[in-house]
C-alpha cells in the first residue's frame, strides 16, 4: 500500500548551510515500530546528522559533509550499508556507493566491493585520485589496496539478524529488498549545501538480500541513485531497478535545470507520479541552491534527518 507523503520545511530561502540524510524508505508500520526501536533508529540518525553538521559548521564543504554523514551511517549495524549490509545469495556481501560534487561536476563510485568497511570513502578516493568514475569488484579493491585502504574480513559485516533474513530468503528463493516483512529499503544517503552554496550528494548500500549474478542497483550509478550539480543534489533509496530505468536522481535535476521546476515539485513529481505509476517504491532526499531540504517517499516511512543552520536538528521515521 502506498502512503503518499512529502516532508518539507517552508520559509527558509537563504543560502544557509543545510543537510539531510536518509537511512532507507519502506513499509515501516506504526504498529510494528515500538518506542524502543524508534528511539534506537532516531539516535543512529541523529549521530550521523550531527557528524555531517559538524563538518559544515566548521566551515567544511558539502562533499565532506555528505561523506562524513554517510560514513557514520555505514558504521551503524542498523542500516543496509557498510557494517549492516545484507547478504548475497552466496552468503557474502557486495557493497555499492557513489557520491557527486555539484560544484565541480566530479563523481566517484564503487560497486560490488566486499572487504571495504566504508565504501563511501573508497568512492571519494575514486573521485579524487582516479581518472575514472565507477570501479567495481576486485578492480575496485585493487585500487583500494594501492591507495592504502585497510581491508576487513567477512566477520566485520556479520549481523545475526542479517543471517536469519538471508536464510529465509534462500528458503523462499526470493531476492529481497532489505527485509520484505517490513519492505524497508535500507540504503543510506546524504545531501548537503555548504556556506558557499555548493551542493553534494552521497549514497551507500548493501543492495538486496539474496542478490546474485553480480546484481547492481541504482546506488552506485551516478544519475540513478545519486546526482549533484549547481542546482540540486539528490540521494535515492528504493527498488533499484525502477530508479535505474527512470534515472531518478538525474530526472529530478533535469526538471530543475532544464524545465525551471522548483526542487520540491521536481522531487515530488518523480517519486509520487513517475515512480508510483510504475509501482516503483522508495523515496529521495534533495536540496537546492536555496531553501530547505526536501524529503519525499511513496512508502509509509523513510528513516530521515535534516538540519538547517540556525535551527535544531530533526529526525523522523514515519510519514505522518
Ligand atoms: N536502491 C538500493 C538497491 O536497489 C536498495 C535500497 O535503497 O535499499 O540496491
Amino acid at each position: 500500500m502506498f502512503c503518499p507523503f512529502v516532508h518539507e520545511m517552508k520559509n527558509k530561502s537563504e543560502t544557509t548551510p543545510a543537510l539531510a540524510i536518509h537511512g532507507g524508505a519502506g513499509t515501516i508500520l506504526r504498529s510494528e515500530l515500538t518506542q524502543e526501536r524508534a528511539a534506537y533508529y532516531e539516535e543512529a540518525l541523529s549521530i550521523a546528522l550531527k557528524a555531517g553538521k559538524r563538518v559544515l559548521t566548521n566551515g567544511g564543504n558539502a562533499l565532506d559533509a555528505v561523506v562524513e554523514a554517510v560514513r557514520v551511517l555505514e558504521d551503524s549495524p542498523m542500516f543496509n550499508a557498510g557494517r549492516g549490509a545484507v547478504l548475497t545469495h552466496e552468503g557474502g556481501h557486495e557493497l555499492d556507493a557513489s557520491l557527486m560534487d555539484g560544484a565541480m561536476g566530479r563523481a566517484g563510485a564503487v560497486a560490488g566491493v566486499s572487504r571495504i568497511a566504508n565504501p563511501v570513502l573508497l568512492a571519494k578516493e575514486v573521485l579524487e585520485h582516479s581518472e575514472h568514475v565507477l570501479l567495481c569488484g576486485s578492480g575496485a579493491e585493487n585500487f583500494a589496496d594501492q591507495r592504502g585502504f585497510t581491508f576487513v574480513d567477512r566477520d566485520y559485516f556479520f549481523e545475526p539478524y542479517r543471517f536469519r533474513q538471508w536464510q529465509e530468503a534462500l528458503v523462499l528463493d526470493r531476492v529481497q529488498l532489505d527485509h520484505t516483512s517490513e519492505k524497508k529499503f535500507g540504503t543510506v544517503g546524504a545531501v548537503a549545501r555548504d556556506a558557499s552554496g555548493n551542493l553534494a550528494a552521497a549514497t551507500s548500500t548493501g543492495g538486496m538480500t539474496n542478490k546474485r549474478y553480480g546484481r547492481v542497483g541504482d546506488t552506485p550509478v551516478v544519475g540513478a541513485g545519486t546526482f549533484a550539480d549547481d542546482w540540486v543534489a539528490v540521494s535515492c533509496t528504493g527498488h533499484g531497478e525502477f530508479f535505474l530505468r527512470n534515472v531518478v536522481a538525474h530526472e529530478v535535476a533535469a526538471r530543475v535545470r532544464l524545465a525551471g521546476v522548483d526542487v520540491e515539485t521536481a522531487s515530488h513529481d518523480v517519486v509520487m507520479k513517475v515512480l508510483k505509476a510504475q509501482g516503483g517504491e522508495g523515496g529521495l532526499i534533495s536540496i537546492g541552491k536555496e531553501g530547505p531540504p526536501i524529503m519525499v517517499f511513496n512508502t509509509p516511512g523513510m528513516y530521515r534527518g535534516w538540519w538547517i543552520e540556525g535551527e535544531l536538528e530533526q529526525v523522523a521515521i514515519l510519514g505522518d
